[in-house]
């Protein structure tokens, strides 16, 4: 690869292609290059005596050329014969150039590596590495680091230039005596091993990462990503919340007497621990966890009590009409006969009425507004807006529940100037302004119903409190999962015929196909058409994402009151919906759905005393990820297991919803494999950030640079 020539003019030097090859990469500061390690490994510290090469190794060996010529058969190819002490090999060109005839010129040494083949004419290697050697060219004392590289970014390139990064970073020691186990090299020491192995190292342990110095970099990296989240958590309780308290014999107290049902023990110590979240003066930060049906909405209307009761408004957010819609019918029934003010606020309320719910909000006289996401973005101020409770979080992807972030941090009035640029929740409307009331901020609970598998807990989300409910109410018998391949649909409506008569209700989900609302919308309305006629003297209804939300709401309205008793809905029904009348489940093209959202459709199902069926139907061929998740459905109904395995298939990044970000998150360390390392990182870092906040600091930059704050999400 030859030299740019130095430029003497001042301009900027355009870039060239294997620079911006590395900026995509990321390969921006020289500790990013060292960073970058090798994919493998090439043995050039050693020869083979040619007598010794075997099929199919790669090796290198050395020897003078014999004998060259060009054969000039139906195709014309360049023949080198090479020979040393113990033997000779035959060198195959398929392409080449002349000047390659004369560089293996007969006399010449040379060294080469490839994979030996044994064939008809003894020993070969086609398209071999040449290297002509004058006088004594010494061998590689390491190992040659191949990393990965393509057509832009010439692996000559590359290595030159992680070469000089690592000889320039700043890779001094930045964690204190006795934080690192001391069997662990440095992080110096570490690089230049990893980047530049000497002859003898195991390469099975470099390849299966254990060797120390890969436990070094990892360790490294865990600590870092712990600190960020740590630091994030110090960070937020610098700030002011309301402090929230509710009053002997207030509302709480009224709620709970007047529900149906009592709480379950795991219900009552969320509860429990919310309250003393809110009794602080530092804004909570807390995600509520508990499957699907395990009572996280009355958890939500305790919550908000406390606030309306300490004085202070609450906000209640759903990712869907349907949902928020249900959620506000239940609130007004629990909390209007307390004398509770509740608004209503979605995309859909618009005009005059929209107008009053504002007014409502902004004067302080609606003590909840319950609405959609859309709360966040539209510009309604509240008077005093002491809690925020998000519902099914999990919806918002990583960009999402930063911008939530920053607009409960601040764009409210006299919090200074608007941060960022547009809303990635699509608000092209000036900034919301619901933040802070004077410097005080509301208090954040999230609720979602996909458990954070305790890895990731432990590590993307370790600066977030959480609450699990691990238990369901009682009274709810388990769902039994079926699969039925599509040739059988036929059998699924017989069964669905006899339910119904039975007095059973039952969900027909229809799968979203993909980028065609069209298509998909088709889909649900043959199939409406067909169960429909399929089961005379039934109501069947259909319930799509194009519906005015006053129809949507009419067809509702007549499966929660048990007059209907078909339902057949595209995934709008996927979050949230409480019928526990229902017992029949139908989901087809089960294999489309994702396990996360496939466990929260079932879980629409089991949540009365009915034993419940949960029907997937699939479509072969199936591919081994829609086989593990079938699988996974029909194996367990636990919601951490399910989990689990989810994030087994998926792996981390898209756990999280954060492939759209393109970001890595962790790019050494693995959460399983590494789990003492990342055991060992908790431990470390809440004391290196008190005692050496410095080094700290600096550790989370040189690992995350300006990931650090996409990290807080
Ligand atoms: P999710 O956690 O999925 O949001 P919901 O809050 O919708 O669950 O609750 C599911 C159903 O269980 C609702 O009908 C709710 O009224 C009922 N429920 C909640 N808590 C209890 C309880 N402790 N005992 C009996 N039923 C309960
Ligand atoms: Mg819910």
């Amino acid at each position: 690869m030859p030299e740019a020539a130095p430029s003497p003019s001042p301009a900027p030097k355009p870039k060239s292609a294997p620079q911006k090859a590395m900026e995509k990469l990321g390969l921006l500061r020289d500790i990013d290059l060292a960073l970058h390690l090798p994919l493998r490994y090439e043995d050039e510290t050693k020869l083979t005596p040619m007598a010794a090469l075997r099929e199919g190794e790669p090796a290198q060996v050395e020897g003078v050329v014999t004998d060259c010529q060009v054969e000039a058969r139906a195709r014309k190819q360049l023949l080198v014969r090479v020979a040393d002490d113990s033997g000779s090999v035959l060198l195959r060109f398929l392409h080449f150039y002349p000047s390659q005839q004369r560089q293996m010129a007969v006399g010449t040494r040379l060294r080469l590596r490839g994979e030996a083949r044994v064939g008809f004419f003894g020993r070969e290697m086609v398209h071999p590495v040449v290297k002509v050697v004058i006088e004594d060219t010494p061998l590689a004392t390491a190992l040659t680091p191949v990393y990965p590289a393509s057509a832009q970014l010439p692996q000559a390139y590359l290595r030159k230039a992680v070469a000089s990064g690592l000889a320039r970073a700043d890779l001094r020691e930045l964690l204190p005596e006795g934080v690192v186990p001391r069997e662990l090299p440095s992080l110096k020491e570490a690089l230049q091993f990893l980047h530049h192995p000497p002859p003898k190292v195991s390469l099975a342990q470099l390849e299966d990462h254990s060797h120390p110095a890969w436990q070094r970099l990892k360790f490294e990296e865990l600590l870092a990503q712990q600190l960020s989240q740590r630091q994030a958590k110090l960070e937020r309780e610098k700030l002011r919340a309301p402090v929230l308290k509710a009053s002997q014999g207030g509302l709480v107290e009224r709620l709970l007497a007047v529900l149906p049902f009592s709480l379950t023990a795991a219900q009552q110590r969320v509860v429990e621990e919310i309250a003393q979240d809110l009794a602080r003066p530092q804004p909570a930060h807390r995600l509520l966890q508990g499957d699907v049906g395990s009572g996280k909405t009355v958890v939500a209307a305790l919550s908000a009590l406390v606030a309306i009761d300490a004085g202070w408004q609450c906000a209640l957010m759903a990712p869907t009409e349907i949902l928020a819609e249900q959620h506000f019918r239940k609130l007004v029934d629990w909390l209007e006969p307390m004398g509770i003010r509740v608004a209503w606020l979605t995309g859909s309320v618009k005009g005059k009425a929209r107008q009053a719910m504002l007014d409502r909000a902004a004067s302080g006289e609606a003590q909840l507004v319950v609405g959609t996401h859309a709360v966040i973005e539209d510009k309604v101020r509240f008077a005093r807006l002491g809690l925020a409770v998000i519902d099914e979080q999990h919806r918002f992807g990583v960009a999402q529940r930063l911008a939530l972030r920053a607009k409960l941090k601040g764009d409210g009035p006299g919090a200074g100037p608007p941060q960022g640029g547009a809303s990635p929740l699509g608000g092209s409307e000036p900034k919301a302004t619901w933040g802070p009331t004077g410097s005080l901020e509301p208090h954040l609970l999230m609720m979602s119903a996909t458990p954070i598998p305790r890895t990731l807990a432990m590590t993307y989300f370790a600066d977030l409190d959480v609450s699990t409910i691990d238990e369901l109410p009682p009274g709810r018998s388990p769902i039994v999962t079926k699969l039925f391949a599509a040739g059988r649909r036929l059998d699924v409506i017989d069964k669905i015929r006899y339910e119904v008569g039975q007095g059973a209700q039952v969900y027909w989900v229809c799968p979203l196909v993909e980028e065609s609302e069209t298509v998909d919308l088709r889909n649900a309305t043959e199939t409406h058409a067909e169960l429909a006629a399929a089961l005379p003297g039934q109501m069947v209804g259909l319930l799509h994402g194009r519906m005015p939300p006053k129809e949507k709401a009419a067809v509702m309205s007549l499966f929660s009151g048990g007059t209907m008793s078909v339902l057949v809905a595209t995934t709008v029904i996927e979050v949230g919906v409480d019928v526990p009348n229902a017992s029949l489940m139908v989901i087809e093209h089960a294999e489309r759905f994702g396990l996360a959202q496939l466990h929260q459709l079932r879980g629409r199902v089991g949540r009365g005393a009915k034993a419940s069926v949960c029907v997937l139907i699939y479509t072969a061929p199936l591919s081994d990820t829609g086989k593990a998740r079938l699988k996974a459905m029909v194996e367990t109904t636990d919601g951490f297991e399910i989990a689990r395995r989810d994030l087994e298939i998926r792996g981390p990044g898209e756990f999280m919803g954060s492939r759209q970000s393109g970001a890595e998150l962790l790019r050494f360390a693995d959460l399983q494999e590494d789990a003492p390392l990342l055991q060992m990182a908790r431990r470390l870092a809440p004391e290196l950030l008190e005692r050496h906040p410095g080094a700290a600091r600096a550790q989370i930059q040189r690992w995350l640079g300006t990931k650090a704050e996409f990290l807080k999400a």
